[in-house]
């Protein structure tokens, strides 16, 4: 059916790529320009140096040193106990993929250059018998993709270096330890040893030695460990662990801008729509470490809680342990409070040094760090991913804080986000009476219901057969991150509010829990069993991400608290995240410039738009009316209809009917403009299918029937074959309708303007706007607008009351655009129907794309799909040229878009930059809308 819409998939979208749209004016040029790699020729410093409260980068240098590298700059220059280091620039990933696989010399040369500063800064040798300097080896793209890419840690240990390492800490059991990670991190990593041929030989050593933890291995097993390793490496990696430090360094260096391209990088970019262009830095940093004793732990956490948005210290830690333990999962960390009894000193210097930060870049920080002997590092801060729901929450306790100002508070909170607000929960009534079975940690809030799955692959393909899925893992891995992404939520039985199904589910806005530990999953039998109970994969699992109870059953959820507001059925006192989300739309009200109307056909559509914020209705399908209960036949009449004298008499059927949806719908609105569409889609839409009258006709007349039901059913396919077109969004449609047949325009207008005569009789204020579709010349238009400006003129004759009405048109056809001068001579008002100028300038049908789309994103020939967010190359030039044109033709032209474009806010940034009076989108986002119209009226004042 042509009215069904490509699913705008919930896209996170990205500031800097908005304000990069923001721009786009004069863009031509400058977006061309930013979809280029960057040259060598034209950077001329390729490694940025830190170290001792001096650093050559800053936090305004992402695009540069990536977001780790840029944190690392900043947190030196401010004096923080940074280990020091070096960041290798996004610039040299993309020299690296144009000169295949390879870095030219004078490049290697700044990157020996900077080694030599850090051994002097670090007062310690790579490779060195008596002080060996180890380096971590980390990714770090401008946005950051948690555990996409890789990282080595430990580099610079060989055979020697590792008895240095032993005198220097006098732990030779540390010092094995550290070397068997670096063989097992490199081997993997680098030479693409799989990880189950290492965890097998150490496994095989903790049998032999009857070690129940890894801890309780000893220096001589760990020495057997590493020998082991070894040999692992030259069998499986096809060569000996390489003994030279710079050898290692420049191999882990390439592995980790390869690992730039991995499949899991490029499926999380394609999610989020981050482009492959900008490329990963890579870090080369000091090792401390946390794993030297009691005395030492790393850990990650939180400035306030990133799920519920609540002021507290969050995070976790693990004593004895190196960085990848705790991200991992493998080890279940313990809470952040506790390193407190554990550790005061160094706990109140992170207190006070990620506040400090916090204050700083005046945003959430997500931060790691390492106590070596209880001397704390600080290893990377960065702005906290948060739920839409934590997001909202900080926002507005920043400004109570007075942290920041309202107009700051707007940035920082992801438009797409607010989505997350309006997700069904449970009906408490009903989730209470069943059973809890487990709880976990409860990671990521909403309520997630369907059936069980074990896999990443499961979850895509149940949801393709459209089943809902949970997706239930130990732990989550990168690699499941296409799984995660369909299904209705992740439920891990392992791993803390900071592991990788943790961060993912609320980045993603999945409800997620996580560290479920009475889950015993077997994942290879496809089941789990809880508390003597097996559930196998296809039952029913349900779970509240934001209390962390599992429950073991299918449970029907319930409009989330901001609807129930909206609707009337909660009372905003009652509501204190609705009351912070009112209070941001509210700031964000005040700087937009935009108005942000609402697609609404019925009453209770345009209420619920008002109810959200909308200023107007932007486009009224009045089609949509006909498919009301008891409608269709009535249409059905009209298009059968022989002589016009019959089909005027199925309209004049029709009419009371249109009248009372528009009264109900002008009512909805309260006296804002309201646009009303005429009839748009091809006829044969109302009529059954071509196929499935034959089918019928076929079996009545097997079955011997014979009479007027039969000889109904002939004629409609008579007339639904006399109606068949090859290309029917090409063919008999929009305004093409009306000029053929001129009486439904007349109906539609006289329902119209007698809706808007009687409510003004009763002192309810409307302003119709008549709007005419698929315009693709002037004199289409005129055709109609006499026909509209007769009946009218007549109409209010008969009412006994005069009323405003506009009357304008649609662009949607590239003629329109291309004509815009001469269109507006007759137009009092333009509104882009953005989904047929999509359909009509790519030449992609929009209900065939779904067929080539994924296709084209694989192969980069398209970044994202044109019809969920403006080509603003294509299309959009086509929308500037119509608004410059149109303006000429007439100065005070009101312009606005209807396409589906309207609710995304990438393409809302774009919309205000061209000059759009406002953008009209479904009512759901309608708060999306409003605060990305703020962000990008912002955006554009930045540097005022
Ligand atoms: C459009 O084409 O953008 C539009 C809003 O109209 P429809 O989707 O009804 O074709
Ligand atoms: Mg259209």
């Amino acid at each position: 059916m042509r009215t069904a819409k490509p699913q705008a998939r919930a896209q996170v979208a990205k500031l800097a790529k908005l304000a990069k749209l923001a721009k786009s004016p004069k863009s031509k040029k400058s977006a061309r320009s930013a979809s280029k790699p960057v040259r060598a020729a034209k950077v001329k410093q390729y490694v940025y140096f830190f170290a001792n409260g001096k650093a050559d980068g800053n936090r305004n240098m992402k695009d540069v040193l990536g977001g780790k590298g840029a944190g690392l700059a900043e947190m030196t220059n401010a004096g923080l106990p940074v280990p020091p280091g070096f960041t290798i620039s996004t610039a040299v990933c993309n020299i690296y993929y144009e000169q295949h696989a390879r870095i030219p010399a004078a490049i290697d040369r700044e990157i020996d250059e900077h080694l030599k500063r850090l051994e002097t800064a670090a007062g310690a040798k790579l490779g060195s018998t008596e002080n060996p300097l180890l380096v971590s080896v980390r990714s770090g793209a401008k946005f950051s993709m948690p555990g996409m890419m890789d990282t080595i840690l430990n580099l610079g240990l060989n055979d020697v270096a590792v008895e240095g390492l032993k005198q220097r800490t006098r732990n030779g059991r540390f010092a094995f330890d550290s070397y068997r990670r670096f063989i097992q991190m490199f081997g993997n990593v680098v030479l693409e040893v799989p990880k189950d041929a290492f965890e097998h030989e150490f496994d095989a050593v903790k049998r032999a030695t009857g070690a129940k933890l890894d801890t309780d291995l000893d220096e001589a097993a760990l020495r057997d460990i590493v020998e082991r390793f070894k040999r692992i490496v030259l069998q499986r990696g096809g060569r000996d662990f390489p003994q030279d430090p710079s050898e290692q360094l420049k191999m882990a260096r390439n592995a980790v801008f390869r690992s730039w391209m991995n499949p899991r990088a490029k499926e999380y970019r394609r999610i989020y729509d981050i482009p492959d262009h900008i490329g990963t830095a890579v870090n080369v940093q000091m090792m401390v470490f946390g794993n030297t004793g009691e005395r030492s732990g790393t850990g990650v956490g939180f400035t306030r809680n990133p799920a519920t948005g609540r002021k507290e210290f969050f995070g976790e830690f693990l004593i004895n342990a190196q960085g990848e333990d705790v991200v991992a999962g493998i080890r279940t960390p313990q809470p952040i409070r506790e390193l407190e009894s554990v550790m005061p000193n160094a706990y109140k210097q992170l207190r006070d040094i990620t506040t400090r930060l916090e204050k700083h870049y005046k945003d959430v920080q997500d931060f790691e760090f390492t106590i070596q002997d209880e001397r704390l590092f600080m290893l990377q801060t960065r702005s906290g991913k948060r739920t839409g729901y934590a997001a909202v929450f900080i926002a507005t306790d920043f400004v109570t804080e007075k942290l920041v100002t309202p107009k700051e508070a707007i940035l920082l909170v992801d438009p797409e986000s607010l989505n997350q607000l309006l997700a069904p929960g449970f009906d408490p009534d009903e989730w209470k009476r069943i059973p809890t079975a487990t709880r976990g940690l409860p990671a990521s809030p909403g309520a997630a219901s369907g059936q069980v799955v074990f896999t990443a692959d499961h979850a895509v393909e149940w949801t393709r057969q459209g089943k809902q899925v949970v997706l239930v893992r130990r732990e989550t891995v990168p690699d499941d991150i296409h799984g995660m992404f369909v299904a209705q939520g992740i439920l891990t039985a392992t791993g803390g509010m900071t592991s990788h199904a943790a961060v993912v589910g609320r980045q993603m806005g999945k409800p997620s829990i996580v560290g479920a530990g009475g889950l015993q999953i077997d994942e290879a039998g496809r089941q789990f069993r809880i508390d003597g109970q097996t559930v196998k994969e296809g039952d029913y699992v349900s779970f509240d991400g934001l209390t962390g109870e599992v429950k073991l059953a299918q449970v029907a959820s319930k409009p989330s608290e901001i609807l129930q507001v909206v609707n009337g059925t909660l009372d905003a006192s009652q509501s204190e995240i609705y009351r912070r989300f009112e209070t941001l739309l509210s700031w964000a009200d005040r700087y937009r410039r935009l108005g942000v109307y609402a697609n609404a056909d019925l009453p209770d559509q345009a209420e619920l738009a008002y109810r959200f914020g909308a200023g107007g209705i932007g486009l009224c399908r009045t089609e949509h009316m006909f498919f009301g209960e008891g409608r269709i036949p009535i249409m059905q009449r009209m298009i059968l209809a022989d002589t016009e004298a019959d089909r005027r008499t199925a309209l004049n059927e029709l009419l009371p009917l249109q009248r009372d949806d528009f009264s109900g719908v002008f009512k909805g609105m309260h006296g804002q403009p309201v646009t009303i569409r005429t009839i748009d889609p091809p006829l044969h839409e109302f009529l059954p299918k071509r196929e499935d009258l034959m089918v019928d006709i076929a079996r009545m007349e097997a079955l011997g029937k014979s009479g007027s039901e039969l000889d109904e059913k002939k004629r409609l396919l008579a007339r639904v074959e006399q109606l068949h077109e090859f290309n029917p969004m090409l063919g008999h449609r929009g305004v093409r309708l009306g000029i053929t047949y001129p009486e439904i325009t007349e109906m539609q207008t006289r329902a119209i303007i007698e809706a808007a005569c009687r409510l003004n009789k009763e002192g309810v204020k409307v302003v119709p706007e008549i709007m005419i579709p698929l315009v693709g010349t002037v004199k289409e238009l005129r055709d109609q607008k006499t026909i509209v400006d007769r009946v009218a003129a007549e109409t209010m004759k008969a009412e006994g009351v005069r009323v405003k009405y506009l009357v304008g048109t649609m662009i949607e056809v590239p003629r329109g655009s291309l004509v815009a001068d001469q269109i507006a001579q007759e137009a009092e008002f333009f509104s882009f129907g953005t989904n047929d100028l999509t359909q009509l300038t790519f030449g992609f049908s929009r209900d065939d794309i779904g067929k080539f789309l994924k296709i084209y994103q694989d192969k980069k020939i398209l970044e994202k799909d044109p019809f969920a967010s403006i080509d603003v190359e294509g299309v959009g030039d086509l929308v500037r040229i119509g608004v410059e044109r149109g303006r000429k033709g007439r100065p005070d032209l009101k312009i606005g878009i209807c396409g589906e474009h309207g609710g995304d806010a990438a393409s809302v940034h774009f919309f205000h930059s061209v000059g759009l009076d406002y953008v009209s989108a479904s009512p759901y986002r309608v708060p999306v809308a409003r605060l990305a119209a703020a962000q990008a009226a912002l955006a554009v004042k930045v540097g005022d």
